[in-house]
């Protein structure tokens, strides 16, 4: 039997492009050889914004008697923590599973091969398609040196299984996981250490947010070594190139992640084997341009470090600026909001060019929302003077992009 279309990988790539063109008549088969949801659902995006919750409304509970509340907080079941995550993937996977179904794309259970341009072989079967798709995702890329033993040396897929919370741990890179993971497992009270190549965490990021970022982590106790690497490893006994010396019950290993390439080029590559940009929403919106048609605009991809306080951005980076660019940055205690809520740490950045905003960076309560506002000005080149005339809500830590644009 022929499909119009045939899909290896059941990840936000795979199933919105399947799901889509499905729903536009097209016959469309996925191969899956796991779970639908890919790493976002089932090991990446979903499970650890749920453990970030627990740890968060953890650490707020502990400190509820600032605010009036007599909560007596004896400690927690971090069993029932993981099954809470178990469960909350389970069900996202279900509705997940429930649409594709509805949208007329046809899932098979199997690891995939691509035969030639036109064929997939997958459980001793041929399916004869007329084009491919390849959406097989990415795995946690591990050092030379520094394999992955599943027991001392984790990965990201390996911490989501761990039944019980470690004393002390290493991460290894301070990308958006390395940064989440040690928020998750400070706010449960471990020892977190961070170790990063680069000279300032999130490396990725705005100079100002890393800086930022590097306060709070001093802030809270975390205790990162930016130029630093692991130089060897005894007996668990972890010595940095600095000199420094660990013993982590383990190390968690977030040194980026490896595109599964296809094994012929003569097919459409979506989302993360693509080896760009590894998010899920542009794994998404890469399939939503294929199946709708719906152009985007890559520079304006935003990235997200969720938790307290969130971290978003867009655009140029003050580092990526030259003179001819304008920055203003309103610290979010300029927001009532922000001291209603106990969340005063951050700032809402812009950087303008002839009155256009051409990058935003947000360390705040709320960033995640907050970026799009500034996105659709970025997108469709707003001035200045066009978003002061937007009525934000008080009190809302939207205004704080009038307030910021007062500056100008
Ligand atoms: C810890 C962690 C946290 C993350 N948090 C975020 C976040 O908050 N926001 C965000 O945007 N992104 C996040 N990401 C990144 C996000 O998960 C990925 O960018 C996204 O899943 C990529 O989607 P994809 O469809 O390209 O690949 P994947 O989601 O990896 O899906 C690929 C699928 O293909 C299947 N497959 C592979 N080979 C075959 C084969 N031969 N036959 C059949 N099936 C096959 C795999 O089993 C997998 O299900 C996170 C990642 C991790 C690891």
């Amino acid at each position: 039997m022929g499909y119009d279309y045939g899909i290896i990988g059941g990840g936000p790539a795979g199933y919105t492009a399947g799901m889509l063109l499905a729903q536009r008549g097209k016959s469309v088969i996925i191969f899956e050889k796991d779970k639908l949801g890919g790493t976002c659902l089932n090991r990446g995006c979903i499970p650890t914004k749920s453990l970030l919750h627990s740890s968060e409304l953890y650490k707020e509970v502990l400190s509820s008697a600032n605010i009036g509340l007599d909560i007596t907080v004896n400690s927690f079941d971090f069993l029932k923590v993981m099954e809470k995550k178990t469960s909350t993937v389970e069900k996202v996977r279900k509705s997940l599973e429930l649409a594709v179904k509805n949208s007329g794309a046809e899932v098979v259970y199997a690891n995939a091969q691509i035969k030639d341009k036109n064929t997939i072989f997958a459980d001793g079967i041929e399916y004869n398609v007329s084009e491919i798709i390849y959406a097989a995702g990415s795995k946690p890329k591990d050092i030379k040196g520094l394999e992955f033993d599943h027991k001392f040396i984790l990965s990201s897929d390996d911490v989501l299984n761990i039944t019980r919370l470690p004393e002390s741990v290493l991460i290894v890179g301070s990308g958006a996981i390395g940064i989440e993971w040690a928020r998750i497992f400070s706010n449960f009270g471990v020892e977190v250490f961070v170790s990063e190549i680069a000279e300032h965490l999130l490396p990725l990021a705005d100079i100002e947010v890393s800086k930022r970022v590097e306060r709070i982590f001093k802030q809270r106790k975390i205790k990162f070594f930016l130029n630093d690497s692991i130089d060897s490893i005894e007996d668990r006994t972890v010595k940095l190139k600095s000199g420094n010396i660990i013993t982590p019950d383990f190390i968690l290993l977030a040194a980026g992640r490896a595109p599964i390439n296809p094994e012929v080029s003569d097919c459409i590559v979506l989302g993360d084997s693509c080896g760009e940009i590894q998010l899920a929403h542009y794994a998404i919106h890469q399939a939503k341009r294929l199946a709708l048609g719906i152009d985007y605009d890559k520079t304006l991809v935003p990235s997200v470090i969720y938790g307290e306080p969130e971290i978003a951005w867009a655009g140029l980076r003050e580092q990526d600026c030259g003179e001819d660019c304008k920055k203003i940055i309103l610290p979010v205690t300029a927001l009532g909001k922000s001291w209603c809520d106990d969340s005063t740490d951050g700032f809402i950045k812009l950087i303008l060019k002839d009155n256009i905003i051409v990058g935003a960076h947000i360390v705040s309560k709320e960033a995640s929302a907050l970026i799009h506002e500034l996105i659709i000005a970025m997108q469709n080149k707003l001035t200045a003077d066009d978003l002061k005339k937007v009525c934000f809500a008080h009190p809302t830590y939207s205004e704080g992009i009038f307030e910021a644009l007062l500056r100008v």
